[in-house]
């Protein structure tokens, strides 16, 4: 599963794997008092085989009517009533077999006896007819007097326990069982579930009946039903249907988005060896979707917000891509091979990351991937609270399993795992999991037991320490040359505090020792805290590099002098070290040389994920020869992803009219919707002189997808002028674009704070159905630091009308509310304008750090989207 973001800017949309940072951050210390996810697998007293699952709905009163048949067979001796989950719904009757049978019902059961104790072995047929008003597991997205022409969509959100909220049943991953869906809609209406679609017949009334048949068993997690007024584009991987759907008028965004999909089923295919399992590829776009894909057999579901305009997914790197292949590497990690508990959740997402850059690996130039991987792991150590956690763990009771270690250091472990035992034995191994856990549930233990039957190499310490053991080493280097030894000695300490699951690491690297012969290349392991490893060298060396081409998931300070780092960041072959050479540069502050090198990397870098972070860099370093460089690139800086970034660094730059006049140009006209954007959000963040009628203009104008509507918004909220309150006020309201709306709320906040119409105004937002609406109001409340809207939230969180995830953003944003660092209940200033206080003011130096890494890290998967809290700028 991928989250959803609250980000409305669509070019600074987040990474899915970023979920726990701002969550970490916003919720401060505030514990979850709402049921956590079950950590550890249930003991089974049946097995639930087959579900015959049929559904109609009340449009009207959004209720979901149906009919369900479970066949399922006794596991244990003496079992005399059968438990389903079961929540919010009214349960009319139940048969046991074709008889009539006796039942009860609690807040989250549904019991039915059995009529005498039960053998293992033994089989039941049990019928359930109820209906119910889901607040969560399924969905109606229909027309209302705001959005008159909305296409009417119903859709079901299983992950992580959700589906018993629409349909009584076995509700938890280690049970797998087939399935029939046989869904009753109006007769235009177009419906996706699990499996093969089998007969669509006419009803009468106006009705039609959908039959799927999935005849591959999975978790109920996974069961999905998607109907409405959809448009569909047919496409095929050998023989099988791909399929796609977007709310009814947009199935033109379909191709240009979607259409890598059969490429992508292949390329997995072969390099797992294992070919694509399912009767079906379905991708269904779906609006107000509460994540941001969902990866259900066969049958993923995604936000429509994915149906980018042609013009804007040009000018993304890789598109919808991550997106796409992280759903689609699921349906072999995750549905077809399933983890047991939530505690082994990372065999689910880990492997999803994986498989996204296995895909951009294969389809894009090397640096792409390369700048991903170096890009998830800085993100990875900026989340903090994710540093003492173990990937599996079990006790998540206070924080989501969906998190950062989960996701991105899950995929980095994989990447790490191929690099050591090398592409053939890697693939080997997958390839042998995929085969013996077919159809199974597992924990990580079987993930090792399979690749040390495949390889023959024990992986129990690598396993032990990356996937049991927390954190991650974090080096300190340094180097001697003896000049009479003729030997470079390298210094290598691991500062990493070892201390609760966190220990000192064994990591294999590549030492490459360059003098004035050339380079030389020496495998080394690290073991110990502190430890000295000497290679001959016949003079100087010129560069060292220490885990040449980072392939490893660590954080180094490596004690260079300004002159190797230089040479480092000309010379060095591999992507991670040039990047990380102009990371170390930008601790270098005032040196012209500095400058200069930078500039010309900016200008001349071949990969450009380094260009890009020199663009950063430069931004950070600040001075009126960086700012220079930044301007001349511009010349030059034709993707569109390199000219944002500029665009970006440039407003760093207070007071510099030279500046805000080009940012001024670059606004209204470019190539470039992303630095258009970028620019739109620079003279905000400047408070530059014309920024209100540049931002008052943009706003009115449209553009694709309204990309620079939204961005405009978003800017009235950093460029702090009251007069925008009325403008703001009427995009925020009902019936505007939903995202414009986001964009509109986010900045409405952070205006004439002491105004309590405004804070009434956001908190009515709280309550309406549209989902992104709900969190950006959220978190627009959480900012905005006005203590009265405390009983609007504590109104929302009791409601239990929350998606996943909303509890304890809730929460946290409350927490914010109650205890204004400053000590003044409401007082809550903006970050920016936050005082001298310790407490605040940390936490919003992290906050603008995120910011800063959010904003590189977003180039990537525009649309693996999760729920972060609006943008500090
Ligand atoms: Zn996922």
């Amino acid at each position: 599963m991928i989250m959803e973001s609250l980000s409305n800017t669509p070019s600074l949309r987040r990474r899915g794997t970023l979920l726990a940072v701002a969550a970490g951050l916003a919720i401060f210390a505030a514990a979850l008092q709402l049921r956590a996810d079950e950590p550890y697998a249930r003991t089974r007293d049946y097995d639930l085989q087959h579900s015959r699952i049929a559904l109609r709905f009340d449009l009207e009163q959004k209720k979901v009517l149906g009919d369900v048949t479970h066949s399922l067979s006794i596991l244990r001796d003496g079992t005399s009533k059968i438990a389903f989950d079961s929540v919010g719904l009214t349960i009319q009757s139940v048969t046991v077999n074709k008889t009539a049978a006796k039942f009860e019902t609690t807040a989250d059961k549904l019991i039915v006896p059995l009529p005498s104790a039960a053998k293992a072995g033994e089989k039941f047929e049990i019928a359930i007819r109820y209906e119910g008003k889901p607040t969560k597991g399924l969905y109606f997205i229909l027309p209302d007097k705001d959005y008159p022409d909305r296409p009417k969509q119903i859709w079901t959100q299983g992950e992580s326990e959700d589906t018993r909220y629409y349909l009584p049943t076995y509700d938890y991953p280690n049970d797998r069982l087939t399935t029939d869906t046989i869904i009753t809609v109006p007769a235009s209406w177009i419906t996706v579930a699990n499996g093969k679609l089998i007969n669509v017949s006419d009803a009468g009334k106006g009705l039609k009946i959908w039959t799927w048949k999935e005849s591959v068993p999975s978790s109920t997690y996974l069961i999905t039903v998607v109907a409405g007024e959809f448009d569909e584009v047919k496409d095929s991987w050998q023989g099988k249907p791909v399929t796609y759907y977007a709310p009814k008028g947009r199935g033109d965004r379909l191709p240009v988005n979607y259409s890598r999909t059969p490429a992508m089923i292949d390329l997995f295919s072969k390099k797992l060896g294992v070919d694509y399992p399912w009767e079906k590829y379905a991708q269904s776009m779906v609006d107000d979707f509460v994540a941001g894909g969902m990866e259900n057999s066969s049958a993923t579901t995604n936000t429509s917000s994915s149906l980018n305009h042609a013009k804007i997914a040009a000018e993304l790197t890789t598109n919808e891509d991550g997106l796409i292949s992280h759903e689609l590497g699921h349906q072999w990690f995750g549905d077809l091979v399933t983890c047991k508990d939530w505690g082994d959740i990372w065999l689910n997402e880990g492997f999803a990351t994986f498989m996204d850059y296995m895909w951009i690996e294969a389809h894009y130039p090397k640096d792409q991937s390369e700048y991903e991987r170096w890009q998830n792991a800085r993100g990875w150590f900026e989340e903090g609270n994710l540093y003492a956690k173990p990937i599996v763990r079990h006790d998540f009771d206070d924080s989501s399993e969906f998190d950062g270690n989960a996701y991105t250091k899950g995929g980095w472990v994989l990447y790490m795992l191929r690099h050591q035992l090398g592409e053939e034995a890697f693939y080997h191994g997958l390839k042998h999991y995929l085969e013996v856990n077919r159809g199974k549930n597992v924990v990580t233990a079987d993930l090792a037991k399979a690749m040390e039957e495949a390889t023959h190499t024990n992986v129990d310490q690598f396993f032990s320490q990356w996937l049991y053991g927390a954190g991650a080493p974090k080096f300190e280097l340094s180097y001697a040359y003896d000049n009479e030894k003729h030997q470079v000695a390298v210094t290598v300490k691991q500062t990493q505090k070892v201390e609760g699951r966190v220990g000192i690491f064994t990591v294999p690297v590549d030492v490459e020792i360059t003098n004035a012969t050339g380079p030389k290349l020496y495998p080394i392991t690290v073991t110990k805290a502190n430890q000295i490893f000497t290679f001959p060298s016949d003079s100087a060396p010129l560069l060292v590099l220490f885990d040449k081409g980072g392939h490893t998931l660590k954080s180094a300070e490596f004690h260079k002098e300004k002159k190797e780092w230089l040479y480092q960041l000309k010379n060095a072959t591999e992507f991670s070290d040039r990047a990380d050479a102009v990371v170390a540069l930008g601790k270098i502050k005032g040196d012209e040389e500095v400058v200069a090198a930078l500039g010309e990397t900016l200008r001349n870098e071949k990969a450009w994920g380094v260009r890009a972070t020199a663009a950063d860099t430069l931004g950070q370093l600040g001075g009126a020869s960086t700012s220079k460089q930044l301007l001349e690139a511009l010349n030059t800086a034709n993707e569109p992803w390199v000219r944002n970034r500029i665009v970006n660094a440039l407003g760093n730059f207070k007071d510099d009219a030279a500046i805000t006049t080009k940012l001024e140009a670059i606004a209204k006209q470019d190539n470039s919707y992303r630095a258009r954007s970028s620019a739109l959000q620079a003279l905000g963040r400047l408070k530059a002189p014309n920024a209100f009628a540049t931002l008052e203009f943009a706003v009115a104008s449209d553009s694709p997808d309204d990309y620079l509507r939204i961005a405009a918004l978003r800017s009235f909220g950093p460029l702090g002028d009251d007069k925008a309150v009325p403008l703001l006020q009427q995009w925020s309201a009902a019936g505007k674009p939903i995202e414009s709306r986001t964009a509109a709320i986010n900045s409405l906040a952070r205006l004439q704070k002491d105004n309590k119409d405004i804070t009434k105004q956001i908190s009515a937002y709280l309550m309406e159905p549209h989902f992104p609406v709900r969190m950006a109001a959220i978190f627009a409340l959480g900012g905005r630091g006005d203590a009265t809207a405390i009983p609007a939230l504590e109104a929302l969180l009791s409601s239990g009308d929350l998606s996943i995830e909303m509890a304890p953003m809730i929460k946290g944003q409350i927490e914010r509310l109650k205890k204004p660092a400053d000590g003044k209940p409401g007082a809550g200033a903006g970050p920016r304008e936050a005082g001298g206080d310790g407490e605040k003011q940390s936490t919003d130096q992290r906050l603008d750090k995120l910011e800063h890494l959010l904003q590189e890290m977003s180039e990537r998967l525009k649309s693996m989207e999760k729920r972060l809290p609006p943008q500090k700028q």
